[in-house]
């Protein structure tokens, strides 16, 4: 965004809130959201599409910028498409879906490259060109429902509206599975039925807080869990009974969460049916997967950039690897085939306990797992044993790498780090801390893990330059 106000530093504008203007959208914010120029200030447009003629509306003005509601489109722009989804606007999962897919990914493809070359401040790399889907719908393996009452008191089931907690109704979500549907109709009307109240975050009130269903897409096993506010759901054995008539439900649970939180899942797994976990793969290795473990939520892009990941580290057999924040061990278990040894920290117990389970199910004994945060574990383990590792495979969160932890990496000079990233801003931070510590980026790869979301998953190679 700062180089955006760049050009008119001395200017100043006097813009003000409720004022209407036609602009045309030259370009497309880092949250999707269209921006255009009025004499050098910047207006920052949701919902509009690159090359949109529209009227907007001030409804925030800074000195050099502002928000603006789109209030007309004049002239629709070439990229714009009527989203299949007809909540999308409200919704806020979908943020570029009004834009053509080949538009989505040149957005994300740019977003990468400028977020590198501006907060990462490196301009000598290679970029490769996006891998997006061939079918972008219904590719989500994972969904969490809240359920609530809407204004007329029907029980709703959808998606949270933006940052708000409005739940926008939507059983039929276009990323999603189509069992979705079925089982949250199954779920709804045996609350009605049974008077089983949705949980209410301002009351405190309330059973059933949300709906999660994980789908593994080559087995076919579905999981169900429902999060409650107390101990039990009245006559749950009927529940389960209803819900089994869905092909390929294997696992029902309760996850018992008691507190006034904005955390999902509570402490406690109840399964009601199954063995409370259910099995997927990934090419042809084998994974369990528990309802609290991460595991990628979409299975078709998961492989390409697994490949890429893989093809980056460059194992011959020998190596010394660590996989920080491994998960349930996915990425572990494919870099162990090729090296000597893999190191995998995470820092959920479950999945951990998940990763070891998998190493043993694919008859893999040259992975060790560790439960931790991966800016404690490495660091302790680099004092107490000197550790050494020929490629580090990191794949944090959104908020990057703990400079803990990249502190031990510079320490422990591995020929290269292979750097998995659901965000490119902080991913940009990390890589201009290990360029000014010895380490140059060589490889970027964005990956479309989320089409029609404003997010991008990229995977990169940094390789050390000094001795
Ligand atoms: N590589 C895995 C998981 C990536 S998602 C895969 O491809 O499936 C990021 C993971 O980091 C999650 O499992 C999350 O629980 C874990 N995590 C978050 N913060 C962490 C930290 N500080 N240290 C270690 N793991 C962490």
């Amino acid at each position: 965004m700062e180089s955006l106000f760049n050009t008119d530093e001395n200017k100043v504008y006097s813009f003000k809130k409720n004022e209407v203007y036609t602009v045309k959208i030259e370009d497309v914010g880092t949250g999707g959201e269209g921006i255009a120029k009025l004499d050098g200030y910047i207006l920052f447009v949701k919902d509009a599409v690159r090359e949109d003629v529209c009227e907007v509306k001030i409804t925030k003005a800074h000195p050099k910028f502002a928000y603006a509601k789109l209030m007309k489109i004049v002239e629709p722009s070439k990229y714009r498409v009527t989203p299949k989804c007809p909540v999308s606007v409200r919704c806020g999962g979908c943020k570029v879906m009004a834009s053509c897919y080949e538009e989505q990914l040149r957005f994300k493809q740019n977003k990468v490259k400028s977020n590198i070359e501006k907060i990462g401040k490196v301009t000598d790399f290679e970029m490769f060109p996006i891998i997006g889907m061939d079918e972008p719908y219904h590719y989500r393996n994972k969904a969490q429902f809240p359920i609530g009452y809407d204004n007329e008191g029907n029980l709703v089931s959808g998606f949270y509206a933006g940052r708000t907690h409005v739940i926008i109704p939507n059983e039929k979500c276009y990323l999603g599975v189509p069992e979705n549907e079925e089982i949250l109709k199954i779920i709804k009307d045996f609350m009605e039925e049974k008077n089983i109240a949705p949980y209410d975050e301002v009351t405190l009130q309330g059973l059933i807080r949300y709906i999660m269903i994980r789908k593994a897409f080559v087995t076919g096993e579905i999981m169900v869990v429902l999060v409650i506010n107390g101990n039990k759901i009245p006559d749950q054995d009927e529940l389960v009974k209803r819900l089994l008539t869905v092909k390929g439900i294997t696992s029902i649970s309760l996850s018992i969460n008691l507190c006034n939180t904005n955390v999902i899942m509570g402490k406690v797994m109840e399964k009601l049916y199954g063995p409370g976990y259910i099995t997927d793969y990934i090419k042809d290795l084998q994974f369990k997967i528990s309802p609290k473990s991460f595991f990628q939520v979409n299975p078709v892009q998961t492989e390409k950039l697994y490949a890429k990941a893989l093809e980056y580290a460059g194992l011959t057999g020998n190596e010394t690897v660590w996989d920080l924040y491994c998960g349930i061990g996915t990425i572990s278990l494919f870099l162990a085939r090729s090296a000597k040894k893999v190191f995998g920290v995470e820092i959920i117990s479950d999945a951990i306990r998940d990763a070891r389970k998998n190493a043993k199910l694919n008859g893999i004994e040259n992975a060790e797992f560790f439960v931790g945060k991966s800016e404690e574990v490495l660091p302790q383990y680099y004092e107490q044993h000197g550790g050494y590792a020929d490629v580090i495979v990191v794949d944090p969160p959104r908020k990057g790498c703990d400079v803990a932890l990249l502190e031990t990496i510079v320490k422990m000079k591995p020929e290269k780090v292979v750097y998995v990233s659901c965000d490119s801003a902080t991913l940009a931070r990390d890589i201009k801390y290990l360029s000014e510590n010895g380490f140059e980026l060589k490889k970027v790869q964005p990956v479309d893990m989320f089409p029609h979301s404003e997010h991008v998953e990229t995977v990169v190679l940094i390789q050390r330059t000094n001795g």
